[in-house]
């Protein structure tokens, strides 16, 4: 117990910064350390010529739970962004996700009974839609799969869509109103000061060292500390020895340029034989600022395959993936004075409100865990 931090937290992402600002405050001493050189994992965003750029690809955060949304609004002021991204295929520019805008757009339908006619027309059935092409077939027909899924999923996934979980599309919401809001959540926005400034704050007054690999002196930093909070890939914690976990990595073209690009903070472009999957304009994530900045940011997304050395981004939750985590969580749940927690260590496709939620729910079991023991 002659350790010199209570917690060593591998990664200051939301997981990291969230567990560390909760153990500090109840009295422990954390340490903090990043590969990266800098914090906040890959929400991470940078000020360039007055724009906030989402370094990472764009972040939303958005919530139901009050508690979540009260915590975040300790570290920071967030503003009204509600996300209405467009859908640009060939010439034409769609509203998104579908609702009754889109389907006017797409057939002249003007009321909702008369969208519904039409989509029963055109509806394939399925006994057990379980696919992703299934599935957005037996909702909404060949048309609309075509023109805003079937193209967009290729190009994400490089699989084919009945390779997919359903899973994966009901994210996304389907209205027959004219709600153009991509979520459900009672509460939406971005921090105003941005990110980075937001994971600042969550980390005021605790010690974090940047530009520090776990893996390149892990005894060393184990050493440091009673207890190793890890948020990096699971696998890796484990020399891979049940195999490697599959991901789907992103690359970034950021260009800067004068004026409006697009009007809008994200289009979607579904259409099969452009490379990108979507170009995001960062000035209009601040909707209050955007137009008294004459330049403009744009930032063309492409998925990619993940290799050893890149970027993360998507786990690739199919059967092979899921039972070899499987065979690392029964390692990691055996594992004495470690914690594993974030998307890459519990191998989810979380959302920033989700990753905060988990963080709070393992920082209090510990605390309570603490008691006990004591
Ligand atoms: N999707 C689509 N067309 C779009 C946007 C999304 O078909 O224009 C599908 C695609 O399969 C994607 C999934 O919906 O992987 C989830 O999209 P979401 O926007 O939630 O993905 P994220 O923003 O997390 O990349």
């Amino acid at each position: 117990m002659s350790s010199k931090y209570d917690y060593l937290i591998v990664g200051s992402g939301l997981f990291g910064a969230t567990f560390a600002r909760e153990m500090t405050d109840a009295g422990y001493r954390c340490l903090v350390i990043d590969k990266r050189d800098h914090i906040g994992g890959n929400v991470y965003s940078e000020k360039r010529n007055g724009i906030d750029v989402h370094v990472y690809g764009a972040h939303i955060f958005h919530t139901s739970n009050d508690r979540i949304w009260n915590y975040v609004n300790r570290f920071a002021t967030f503003n009204n962004y509600i996300n209405k991204p467009k859908v640009r295929f060939g010439d034409n520019i769609y509203s998104f996700p579908i609702n009754l805008m889109t389907l006017h757009q797409l057939w002249g339908v003007t009321t909702p009974a008369e969208a519904e006619e039409k989509l029963k027309e055109v509806r394939v059935p399925c006994e057990n839609p379980d696919n992703l092409e299934d599935w957005i077939l037996s909702q909404v027909g060949r048309e609309v799969y075509e023109t805003f899924v079937k193209g967009y999923t290729m190009k994400q996934w490089q699989r084919d869509p009945k390779e997919l979980p359903a899973s994966i599309i009901k994210r996304l919401p389907i209205r027959l109103t004219f709600d153009e809001n991509y979520f459900f959540d009672k509460y939406q926005g971005i921090p105003v000061e941005g990110y980075t400034s937001m994971v600042k704050n969550m980390l005021e007054g605790i010690e974090v060292r940047t530009g520090i690999d776990y893996f390149t002196d892990r005894d060393s930093l184990d050493s440091l500390a009673n207890t190793t909070v890890f948020t990096g890939k699971i696998d890796e914690y484990y020399g891979f020895r049940f195999g490697e976990l599959e991901y789907r990595t992103l690359r970034f073209e950021h260009e800067e340029i004068d004026g409006d690009f697009q009007g809008n903070a994200v289009v979607n472009y579904t259409h099969p034989e452009v490379p990108f999957t979507r170009i995001l304009e960062h000035k209009h994530f601040q909707p209050q600022t955007a137009s008294k900045i004459p330049n403009t940011i744009v930032t063309r997304e492409y998925s990619d395959e993940y290799k050893r050395g890149k970027t993360p981004y998507y786990p690739i939750n199919n059967d092979k993936n899921t039972k070899m985590y499987k065979k690392y969580e029964v390692l990691a749940r055996r594992e004495e004075g470690v914690i594993f927690g974030g998307r890459l260590a519990e191998y989810k496709y979380y959302d920033m409100h989700q990753v905060i939620g988990s963080a709070l729910m393992k920082s209090r079991k510990e605390l309570e865990k603490r008691a006990n023991d004591s």
